[in-house]
């Protein structure tokens, strides 16, 4: 591949794109399908563990009997009917929303995208998580928007952290465009906002007169079934709400939604016209006869189970054979947990030792903006089965304590 200084358009693409490149997740993939590497760093949902015969009926449903309307364009706000039993799953999660207030968008990804086109100038300021999801923080980045990141903890994002941030933003004369956070199983932390702390993340929303992006994807999939309310049912008059079938059903269909008040729902439609005049009819129709004639919840419950099993098996061997001075999040659902390594260490640089150990993680620093994460990495659990979960994590344990002699021994001859 041609480096970036020898791109003879390099001068000619616009000033957002020139410092555009390749998330570190995709670059990661190229490894993803070699059978030997125990692969924690995707994000993709086990989809081997939905029942194909039933996608497989819905389908062939649909093509029989509205087969002409779903291979047909459809409009741009989304299927209605589809919109009514997305109300419907977003009620079990605690969301009130009516099917009028959505745009469905091809996945939460583009309901991101969309919302940073909708709302950020170049130097904007995004506030967010820190660590943030890479979609979003690469979304907000295509839109030149600056994010400063809050601290979180094992209780998610610091309410009196954000007071603080937005009173520094304040005193710089800076109004952030909007608040964006990841309340449930948080990619990539693995944490969730606590119930109290929700209430005061909304507080100091309405205070601040700031708005809110709740990024939902992870919220069906509490391994205990725990729903907790929704930052929308806290502030709906101020929160954007985005939410995807990618991991209670499946990311190949493409199916996201935005819930938003009706002016920036209006605006979210013209441009979700733009960039793609409409999502797939087709997709949306098996969605819709998913919703209305399968126990989708039982699916839900199946995939719970799986996710369940595999954290599990990461977080009993990470216990087992992870160096002492190492530290993790322990999820209550969702695909993630996030690792804290010892001071001094960097997740970048020791990624190629990993590789050479065949387990494969995302560094930390893919998660800030701000040049941040050295010294935290992620593993997914979503993935791989659980005796390859326990693989990878026992190798990497091994890279890791060869890094620490390493690293103490330098510190020793420098004494
Ligand atoms: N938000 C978060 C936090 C995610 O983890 C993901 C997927 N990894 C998305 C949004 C987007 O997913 P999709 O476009 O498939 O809905």
């Amino acid at each position: 591949m041609p480096s970036i200084t020898s791109d003879p358009n390099l001068s000619r693409y616009a000033s957002r794109a020139r410092g555009m490149s390749a998330s570190e997740i995709r670059a990661l993939f190229a490894v993803a399908s070699r059978p030997d590497i125990a692969f924690l760093a995707g994000g993709m949902p086990d989809t081997s563990a939905l029942d194909y015969d039933a996608v497989a009926a819905v389908t062939d449903e649909v093509i029989r009997t509205v087969g002409p309307t779903a291979l047909q364009y459809g409009g741009g706000q989304g299927l209605a009917p589809l919109r009514e039993q997305l109300v419907t799953v977003m009620a079990a999660e605690g969301v009130p929303a009516r099917a009028d207030d959505l745009v469905v968008t091809t996945g939460g990804q583009q309901g991101l995208d969309l919302v940073a086109k909708l709302f950020c100038d170049p130097g904007d300021v995004v506030v967010a998580e820190g660590p943030s999801y890479v979609g979003a923080l690469g979304a907000f980045a295509a839109y030149q928007a600056e994010v400063v990141h809050v601290a979180m903890d094992a209780d998610g994002l610091d309410p009196a952290a954000l007071a603080a941030t937005l009173d520094r933003l304040a005193a710089r004369g800076r109004v952030p465009k909007f608040l964006y956070t990841v309340p449930n199983h948080q990619n990539p932390a693995g944490s969730s906002l606590s119930v109290a702390r929700r209430a005061a993340v909304a507080e100091l929303a309405a205070r601040y007169d700031v708005l809110i992006v709740e990024d939902n994807p992870y919220g069906l999939l509490d391994f205990k079934g725990e729903i907790r309310p929704s930052l929308r049912s806290l502030a709906p008059e101020r929160t954007l709400y985005v939410g995807t079938l990618s991991k209670i059903l499946s990311p190949g269909l493409r199916v996201g939604w935005v819930v938003a008040p009706e002016p920036v729902r209006d605006k979210l439609v013209v441009l979700k016209e733009a960039a793609d005049l409409c999502q797939s009819n087709l997709t949306q129709y098996v969605a819709e006869r998913w919703f209305a004639t399968q126990p989708w919840m039982a699916q839900v419950e199946t995939y719970r189970e799986v996710y369940r099993e595999r954290c599990d098996a990461m977080l009993s061997e990470l216990a087992a054979s992870f160096p002492s001075a190492c530290r993790w999040t322990v999820p209550t659902g969702g695909f993630f947990v996030w690792v804290q390594l010892p001071s001094g260490f960097d997740s970048r640089g020791l990624l190629a030792k990993a590789l050479g150990a065949r387990v494969a993680y995302v560094p930390g620093a893919a998660f800030y903006a701000d040049g941040g994460g050295a010294e935290q990495l992620r593993l997914s659990f979503c993935f791989p089965p659980p005796d390859t979960i326990r693989d990878g994590v026992r190798r990497l344990a091994g890279v890791i304590e060869a890094e620490r002699e390493l690293v103490s021994a330098i510190y020793a001859a420098g004494r």
